[in-house]
């Protein structure tokens, strides 16, 4: 028996979750033969500025000990089920499956990292699978290999979790029947366990995806228990439900990009900033501020979209001092253009208007007497025979070390939900976390659900 890890993804923009369904299916193959699963499969989200066309929505892994008989009955299995998943009326799918087998090298590790705050080109990952040795099978394009190769490689220091149930893929019709209220219920009772479920202010549901895909609802959280429950509470009529280990919600492209400082288009980045000008409001709503990073230029955009956030970038002035965590959005004439995803408070410059000074008599503000005739109390008739001002400190609105992300609505899979630091502790890997009808029906033997 050997250590394997599988990655997968299909690069697809329309299907989205449809990776993970695929790889649920593989693992109750795993199961049913008889094979161990070693830890939760991996759900894996990359550089989320790089443009749609390009990315690895969601690219999936899972490590076990099995033979390679098995591996090779796993890449059919996986072939002709990405087949049967392709829905004509929708870009085509381009799986990927990549097997590596032993422990995972470095070089392996430090891709992942690369591939959450840069833009990597396929080369790079055809490249490394041939110095690593790294079986791949790519359907058509070979793009979904670098998604396929991060997903193995990712080292999950941090993680929370996500389970995702499925409906089959032939009732696509099937309504993900959820009520507003229902949600909000069950984000009730378990606020303290898990996180985007909902958007209270726009009164939407943040747990079910809107493609066509089989996913019906998708919860995250800390404790996979919690998860179960919760997902038991919404009593959904589901084909089958697994809990993945995820680097969402962690803002481990944020620190990663600290340690790496890429400059270039579509790169992530965590970076020192300093004001250089007042904030301009666009007609739509959207704040663009200049700023100097590192002593680059740069305009931070910050869309009406990302509320709070957006109101404080108004807020802010020549001088202050921010830490901005964000992605290049375009490089023009060597102005960094940034989209701005986490604003924190890190200096404030302090502001003074000047004013008459009160009067010493009875504390109403002194007015000038005429010009060189110094100043003047109107009520008890104190006089001053010089003219001056105070310098009076402006009170500011926001304080330093205060941190802004956008709304649940509005944020990237990766952005760490702040409101929510404390979600408790990470639970260890289980079998009873791959509960499904299938394995309830046909696994009772080798799966004992409590
Ligand atoms: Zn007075």
């Amino acid at each position: 028996m050997k250590v394997f890890k599988i990655g997968l993804d299909d690069t697809d923009t329309s299907f989205g979750y449809c990776t993970t369904y695929i790889a649920t299916l593989l693992i109750e193959e795993v199961i049913k033969n008889g094979f161990e699963i070693l830890d939760f499969p991996y759900l894996i989200r990359l550089n989320p500025y790089i443009p749609y066309k390009t990315r690895g929505n969601a690219s999936v892994s899972f490590e076990i000990k099995a033979n390679h008989d098995f591996i090779e009955k796993i890449i059919s299995k996986f072939e002709e089920m990405s087949k049967e998943l392709k829905d004509e009326r929708q870009d085509k799918p381009n799986p990927v499956i990549a097997i590596y087998e032993g422990e995972v090298d470095k070089s392996l590790n430090y891709f992942y990292h690369k591939s959450l705050v840069k833009e990597i080109k396929v080369e790079e990952a055809i490249d490394l699978a041939k110095k690593l040795n790294i079986k791949y099978y790519a359907l058509k394009s070979e793009r979904g290999l670098i998604g396929a190769l991060a997903a193995i490689g990712a080292d999950l220091k941090e993680y929370t979790y996500e389970l995702l149930s499925y409906r089959n893929p032939s009732e696509k019709s099937k309504l993900r029947e959820l009520s507003y209220e229902k949600v909000k219920a069950m984000n009730e009772i378990f606020k303290d366990y898990t996180f985007q479920n909902l958007d209270e202010e726009k009164k939407r549901i943040l747990i079910t995806p809107h493609g066509k895909d089989p996913v019906i609802v998708g919860i995250r959280g800390k404790d996979p228990d919690k998860l179960v429950e919760a997902y038991r509470f919404l009593n959904i009529d589901a084909e089958r439900w697994i809990i993945f280990k995820t680097n969402q919600g962690t803002d481990v492209h944020l620190k990663v990009a600290s340690d790496m400082k890429c400059f270039d288009k579509y790169s992530v980045i965590y970076e020192r900033c300093k004001i250089i000008k007042e904030p301009k409001i666009t007609k739509g709503g959207h704040v663009i501020i200049e700023a100097s990073i590192n002593n680059k230029r740069s305009k931070l955009l910050v869309y009406r979209e990302s509320g709070e956030m957006n109101k404080v970038a108004r807020l802010l002035k020549e001088g202050d001092e921010i830490i901005i965590g964000g992605g290049i959005k375009d490089v023009e004439e060597d102005i960094l253009i940034i989209n701005s995803e986490r604003i924190e408070i890190l200096s404030l410059k302090a502001t003074y208007i000047k004013k008459r000074p009160p009067c010493p008599r009875c504390g109403v503000r002194m007015k000038s007497n005429g010009i060189g005739k110094g100043l003047k109390c109107e009520k008890c008739n104190v006089k001053i025979p010089f003219e001056f001002n105070l310098a009076i400190k402006q009170e500011r609105p926001i304080k330093e070390g205060q941190v802004f992300i956008p709304p649940p609505r509005a944020r990237r899979h990766l952005t760490k939900p702040i409101e929510k630091e404390n979600l408790g502790n990470p639970k260890q890997f289980s079998l009873k976390y791959f509960f499904s009808k299938y394995l309830l029906l046909h696994q009772k033997s080798i799966v004992n659900f409590s």
